[in-house]
């Protein structure tokens, strides 16, 4: 089993450059997308996260890691992962680490896209996705063929509630203080690859490919 874990902040375009490395045999594992299924379905865990993402705070550790567990007990030895937003705490990143380990797995990469704010609140403030394949779109810079439609599966697209300008601010808030200690995290473990994410949604994938495709 061999894992490569997407960092950066909200909005850098995690979810956008996952999409060309499914093509490449990854699974792709986004607790994000997770978490909204459980939403979507109703159950307690959907409620209780909810309440949650929609202040911009994150869901515990604990919860998002019995996630994770529970997908690499399904798994099989050859799998690649490609983690999307996990982990986002030092707690998670440990605990990957051990689940990675009792697996006889790897950590290959952590692929780092560096975005500024204010080109955070613009992507988040115009990104729309599918609620059912959850491709994601900009309505500027990566508009769907026609305005708020899936172009895979013709779903109609929707805004997220935690897109908004309060709740990008908080995400932002809680990236700082708790997520972006990982980058010194793996720094340590000598693992960081840093893209530049301001770039055009084209160069950062070809960047992106050209480490791990
Ligand atoms: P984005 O990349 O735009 O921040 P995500 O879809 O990755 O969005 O996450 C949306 C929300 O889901 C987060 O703001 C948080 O509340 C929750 N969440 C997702 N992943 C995690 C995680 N690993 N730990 C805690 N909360 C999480
Ligand atoms: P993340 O998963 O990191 O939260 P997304 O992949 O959902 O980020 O991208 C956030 C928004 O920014 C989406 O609307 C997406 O279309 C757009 N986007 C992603 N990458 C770029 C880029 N390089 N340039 C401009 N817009 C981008």
């Amino acid at each position: 089993m061999n894992a490569v874990v997407l960092l950066g902040p909200p909005g850098a375009g995690k979810g956008t450059v996952a999409e060309v490395l499914v093509g490449k045999g990854y699974k792709h594992v986004s607790t994000g997308d997770l978490l909204r299924e459980q939403i979507r379905q109703e159950t307690a865990l959907g409620i209780e996260a909810k309440v949650l993402m929609d202040q911009g705070k994150f869901v515990p550790d604990d919860v998002v890691v019995g996630m994770i567990r529970e997908l690499f007990g399904a798994g099989k030895p050859g799998d690649k992962f490609l983690f999307d937003g996990f982990p986002r705490t030092l707690v998670q990143a440990e605990k990957l680490d051990e689940l990675i380990g009792s697996l006889n797995g790897n950590l290959d990469e952590v692929v780092l896209l560096e975005c500024p704010a204010d080109a955070i609140v613009e992507r988040l403030s115009g990104r729309r996705s599918c609620p059912e394949c959850k491709t994601v779109y900009h309505v500027t810079f990566n508009p769907p063929k026609e305005a708020g439609v899936c172009d895979v599966d013709g779903t109609e697209l929707i805004r997220r509630d935690d897109d908004n300008p309060e709740t990008i601010r908080q995400r932002l808030t809680v990236y700082a203080e708790q997520t972006a200690p990982l980058i010194t995290y793996y720094e340590a473990k000598d693992l960081v690859h840093p893209i530049d994410a301001t770039q055009s949604i084209e160069q950062v994938r070809a960047a992106v490919l050209e480490k791990l495709g």
